[in-house]
């Protein structure tokens, strides 16, 4: 089954409002062409408002980086999927592994969040991924497939695979300048797609959309792209400059894999 690519832009706690509006104005002519690719941008909550609005009439997706699977009620700080989507946001990420590591999110509350996004209407990209110990231990497929099992044990039984993105985002990689090698990204991708076909079914697995994540680069992506079973890639660090994110969104155009 053919996977529409994904590229998506993490900005993580930066821009102000203003230079959110800069660089959504360069990203909008640049994409205009960007024909067989879903290009995602994820703002802090501050900017998502005024980048919603801008991309109204484009087809990029604006995205936050996180919410509660609450609706409304007290939790101070939080905010819900219907509060994301009153100001136009159309998708969310879940569980960023620095969400798991700085702020202490666990299995069930990622799984929960991702539950309540797909049911919310919101496409979430649900984050997992091992630490270099997990990895040299020899303890990767342990962690990541618990992770996975824990966020489809949550799902509906009639969600479609369309409805879900993963991100594979091994925690050394990020932001390190360390990329998982071509071979390495596809073979984890390719058990989480085979694991997704085992816990609910091919259909589902073949349509879900498996992203790698890990210090992406204009000068790897073609590489990790070209891997059967990677569908697109979550950016931090170079999506924070239109320049080199349009990159990343060309390979992922010009990509037949
Ligand atoms: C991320 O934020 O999900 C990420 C992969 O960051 P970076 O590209 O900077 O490693």
């Amino acid at each position: 089954m053919a996977r529409k690519p994904m590229m998506a832009a993490n900005w993580k706690m930066n821009k102000t409002v203003r230079e959110a509006r800069e660089y959504t104005a360069a990203l909008l002519p640049r994409v205009a062409d960007a024909e067989g690719v879903d290009v995602a941008v994820f703002t802090p909550f501050t900017s998502l408002s005024e980048v919603a609005r801008m991309v109204e009439d484009s087809s990029v997706i604006v995205g936050a980086q996180n919410f509660y699977f609450e609706d409304s009620g007290a939790f101070t700080g939080e905010v819900s999927a219907s509060m994301l989507q009153d100001i136009g946001a159309k998708a969310v990420i879940v569980g960023h592994s620095e969400r798991r590591e700085v702020f202490g999110e666990d299995d069930e509350m990622v799984a929960r969040k991702a539950a309540r996004a797909v049911e919310a209407g919101l496409l979430p990209v649900v984050c997992i991924g091992e630490t270099k110990e997990e990895r040299d231990s020899g303890g990767m497929w342990d962690k990541v497939s618990g992770q996975v099992r824990r966020v489809m044990q949550e799902m509906d039984d009639g969600v479609d695979g369309e409805k879900v993105v993963f991100a594979y985002e091994p925690i050394w990689a990020i932001g390190t300048g360390d990329t998982a090698s071509p071979e390495d990204a596809q073979d984890a991708i390719g058990k989480i797609r085979g694991l997704l076909a085992e816990v609910r079914d091919q259909d589902f697995a073949d349509a879900v959309r498996i992203l790698y994540g890990g210090s992406m680069k204009p000068d790897n992506v073609a590489d990790i792209m070209a891997q059967e079973d990677v569908d697109g890639g979550l950016v931090g660090g170079a999506s924070l400059e239109v320049e080199s994110f349009e990159k990343l969104i060309s390979a992922a155009a010009e990509d037949d894999s």
